[in-house]
């Protein structure tokens, strides 16, 4: 089934684009419009991507390919994206919901500067090493970079274009084979980077697309023999069951998983600041970002003042179609994620939270179709109710109040999750706290500071493995240590110590 009206994205398997006989359709979560179709791939598209991507591993045209050469092609996609900012900010708009204003900046420009980032450091890189001389055996020894073989790349539909170049980006410009699965809700943008590549000049087989749902076809890509690493950026629970399965064969693996981001407000922060902040921290991208602050801890002496002007401000929050420049918070991805949102509204209430803003799926004009929840806030959390310890995945901002620092601090860090963190206060203090948060990312006085430069990734149930930052390349490479003999005879050699090597 296709559609007059709505362009067609295919998998790209060995340099083909590929059809299925079957197809997603993909719909605006505020409007249901028909964005796209789509074709849906299955196990035996899997099977045929894995294939061609070790064909062309084996053959070696792209892993023996100057790395100057393959950063230059990176580096081309990457000004490609760029120029196309706009057409694909709206496209991502219109396919995940998340607002205009941020597809621009965040998904699309970020995601290009990821990619160039990536190709300059490959300049740098050091693939192969010269060690000292290896005494008293007599050795000279070099270390090669080398890149692992076929790389499974699986992405959520949240912010899928900077999660995939995350990892096609290095795993490319090591010389690795790729085949890449989208989400099944937006797969767009990486199939349009694909296009990107194809027009570049990537060879046959080195980039491969198949979409399909996580069950069957996620699991089996990351449980393929034929990969040798995994990289994967989603839940927690499919995290830990790629690593299960990835444990036999001692697969590598990324994992980029969710979070439950604290957000400390110490008593010397500048109170306007930090309220606007925090709404920044939880309900940019919908709320649905895994690095979204979720937790707002605040000094229990400031209450009412922190949270009359926390939900003053929320109330401005403007709820509606993405597309709309003056929107500020978008639709939610699925009527089934709204529901789960839903329901967490009732566990957070019955738990004896107190909602003081937003808390239903609102109705009327510009609401009757798609999926929407509220900007909500929900007051007298403590630590251990579901609302604060559970990733809601929404525009939902929980509030817990601490009596010292040294508590909010072990509040803060009491979560199975790790990824993101922060602080607001005089700069100090607020350091002083950032440093002994259990966070892969801490921001002090802000929030979503992303920079192709920094490492992202998380602590504990967070993930595994770090993307982007100067060590991006480390995690797609084999070290291999090679040592060579100048030892200029036999009987200098450390045989001696085992064999005579007179007898
Ligand atoms: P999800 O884990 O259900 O899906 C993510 C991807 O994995 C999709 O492509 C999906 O099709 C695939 N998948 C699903 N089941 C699979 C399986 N059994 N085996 C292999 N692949 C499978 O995640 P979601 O709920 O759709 O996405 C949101 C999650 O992603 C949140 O938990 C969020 O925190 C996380 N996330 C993390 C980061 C990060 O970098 N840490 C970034 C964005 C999103």
């Amino acid at each position: 089934m296709t559609s007059a009206t709505a362009p067609h994205y295919s998998l790209y398997i060995d340099g083909q684009w590929v059809d299925t006989g079957e197809n997603y359709e993909i719909r605006s979560p505020a409007t249901e419009e028909l964005v796209a179709t789509v074709a849906k791939g299955g196990t035996s598209h899997v099977d045929s991507a894995v294939a061609a991507a070790q064909a062309a591993f084996d053959a070696g045209t792209w892993r023996r390919t100057p790395p100057a050469e393959r950063a230059a092609l990176i580096n081309t996609v990457g000004e490609r994206l760029a120029a196309r900012g706009d057409e694909l900010a709206i496209l991502q708009s219109r396919e995940n919901g998340a607002t205009i204003r941020i597809t621009g900046a965040l998904h699309v420009g970020l995601s290009a500067a990821q990619l160039q980032y990536v190709a300059a450091i490959a300049q740098g890189y050091e693939w192969e090493t010269t060690g000292p001389a290896i005494e008293p055996v007599k050795a000279d020894g070099i270390i090669v970079r080398e890149p692992i073989g076929v790389v499974a790349a699986i992405v959520p539909w949240n912010i899928p274009l900077l999660t995939t170049v995350w990892k096609i980006g290095p795993a490319l410009v090591a010389g690795n084979s790729v085949v890449l699965k989208p989400d099944e809700h937006a797969p767009l943008l990486p199939i349009e980077l694909a296009r990107e590549f194809e027009a570049a000049g990537i060879p046959p087989g080195v980039l491969n697309i198949v979409t399909g749902d996580g069950e069957p076809v996620g699991a089996h890509l990351s449980g393929h023999p034929g990969v040798r690493k995994v990289a994967f950026t989603g839940s927690t629970a499919v995290g830990k069951s790629i690593l299960r399965q990835s444990a036999d064969s001692i697969r590598r693996v990324t994992l980029e998983l969710g979070g439950k981001g604290a957000n400390i407000i110490l008593d010397d922060a500048d109170i306007d600041m930090a309220v606007d902040g925090a709404l920044f921290a939880c309900m940019a991208n919908n709320g649905e970002a895994c690095e979204a602050g979720t937790r707002l801890l605040i000094p229990a002496g400031r209450r009412d003042e922190i949270i009359d002007k926390l939900v003053a401000r929320g109330e401005t929050l403007q709820l509606g179609n993405p597309i709309e420049p003056t929107t500020h918070v978008g639709p939610i991805i699925t009527a089934l994620q709204r529901d789960r949102i839903l329901e967490y509204f009732q566990v957070a209430q019955d738990e004896g939270a107190t909602l003081a803003l937003g808390g239903k799926s609102p109705s009327g004009a510009g609401f009757d179709k798609g999926y929407w929840i509220e900007p909500t806030i929900f007051v007298d959390v403590t630590n251990d109710m579901r609302i604060a310890r559970d990733e809601v995945f929404g525009p939902v901002l929980v509030v817990l109040t601490y009596d010292s620092v040294d508590e909010a601090v072990k509040i803060a860090n009491d979560t199975n999750y790790g990824l993101s963190a922060g602080v607001w206060g005089s700069e100090d203090t607020a350091l002083d706290v950032a440093r002994r948060l259990d966070a892969g990312m801490v921001w002090v006085n802000n929030w979503h500071v992303l920079h192709p430069a920094y490492p992202f990734g998380g602590y504990k149930e967070s993930g595994l493995g770090r993307e982007g930052g100067p060590d991006a390349i480390n995690e797609y490479v084999e070290e291999k240590f090679i040592s060579i003999d100048r030892s200029g005879g036999i009987e200098n050699k450390a045989f001696a110590i085992v064999i005579d090597p007179t007898a």
